[in-house]
């Protein structure tokens, strides 16, 4: 068996994937007779199973192949169906580095999978002299890096050196990317045959709703996915969107500017906040904040009708701040001022 065959979990050798009427005959024209579909309509047909119009798009952005791109419905379907792939339930086990995104550990559970949570250092880095015992651990298949990272706002360092070591799935999460002056892992995928880069429509192309979630990797890796995904995973209304998204990249590259710009004016606000006791830089278009008493604050700002997220049970009287119209970081400075 090659180095891939070996990762992936063993039953999936005999499934054969559901053949969809779409996979079966693919051309576009023709008199559809083929998918019991109601004949009168707009959207009154299934939409394509592989996306091709999106990916061709995405491809020609990043330059990558059509074969090197996965759609899911949000990312959080490439976090579930990444554990589906490479996990044994109950054996096998995965990792990623805390405080991070909710997501991960929601989605071992459910694929009852056990993720070793290991604590980033106080600069919210990995901590490798820790990370050895496990980086050898055969029995864990998926790491998790979300970078720039979930709630925290920093951009990993280190990451080749987990790519290099580490001989199962390395999943790095650029939900946030497009925020961020680093490059995206894209670019590498060719170096590294156990890399998934994870990106989404729902934070910089502005399409949460939408639920598009895409995964860079070898021809290889995405094969697997297609075979595990459900034949429909993507509506055609989201797919669209998207594609209208993509075509029309401008606006979206100004949205980033602008709200790069917003951060920046927010942090500055902010460190002239009394209540405010360390910003926490962010490659993101959140900011972290630590506030003396953040339930207070938390909560003083729900009464104002401004929604914050409170993460005091994760960093201690940290509140994460979503940068948001001009007019509303606004309000929610002049609150916290007169608090
Ligand atoms: C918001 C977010 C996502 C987005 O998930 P979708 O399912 O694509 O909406 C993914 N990862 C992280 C770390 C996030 O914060």
């Amino acid at each position: 068996m090659n180095y891939l065959e070996n990762l992936i979990r063993p039953s999936l050798f005999k499934i054969k994937p559901y053949s969809s009427a779409r996979d079966e005959y693919k051309g576009t024209d023709g008199i559809f007779l083929d998918a019991n579909e109601n004949p009168f309509g707009e959207l009154n047909r299934y939409p394509d199973p592989y996306q091709k119009k999106l990916k061709t798009e995405l491809s020609k952005i990043n330059s990558v192949s059509a074969e090197a791109i996965f759609i899911g419905n949000g990312s959080d379907e490439v976090i579930d169906l990444s554990f589906r792939i490479f996990c044994e339930p109950s054996k096998d086990k995965a990792l990623t580095f805390v405080p991070t995104y909710g997501m991960y550990e929601v989605s071992a559970a459910l694929n009852n999978v056990e993720l070793i949570k290991m604590p980033l250092n106080d600069e919210f880095q990995i901590d490798f002299n820790k990370l050895d015992e496990f980086i050898n651990d055969s029995s864990i298949k998926l790491i998790f890096i979300c970078s720039p990272n979930n709630p925290t706002g920093n951009s990993m360092d280190g990451i080749e050196k987990i790519l290099k070591k580490f001989s199962g799935v390395v999943i790095i999460d650029e939900a946030y990317i497009d925020f961020s002056e680093r490059e995206s892992w894209i670019k590498r995928i060719e170096e590294f045959p156990n890399l998934i880069v994870s990106q989404t429509f729902s934070k910089a192309w502005g399409l949460a709703a939408a639920r598009i979630g895409v995964a860079y990797a070898q021809p290889e890796i995405i094969h697997w996915f297609n075979k595990v995904k459900p034949p429909y995973n993507v509506s055609a209304l989201n797919q669209n969107a998207a594609i209208s998204a993509l075509k029309n990249k401008r606006a979206t590259d100004e949205q980033i500017t602008c709200i790069k710009a917003c951060r920046e004016q927010l942090i500055h606000e902010l460190n002239g906040v009394n209540r405010v006791k360390k910003i926490y830089r962010s490659d993101a278009n959140f900011i972290l904040v630590e506030f003396d008493n953040a339930d207070d604050v938390y909560n003083y700002l729900i009464n104002k009708k401004v929604i914050t997220r409170n993460r005091n049970s994760v960093i201690k009287n940290c509140i994460r701040i979503t940068v948001g119209l001009p007019v509303e970081n606004e309000k929610l400075i002049s609150e916290l001022k007169i608090m």
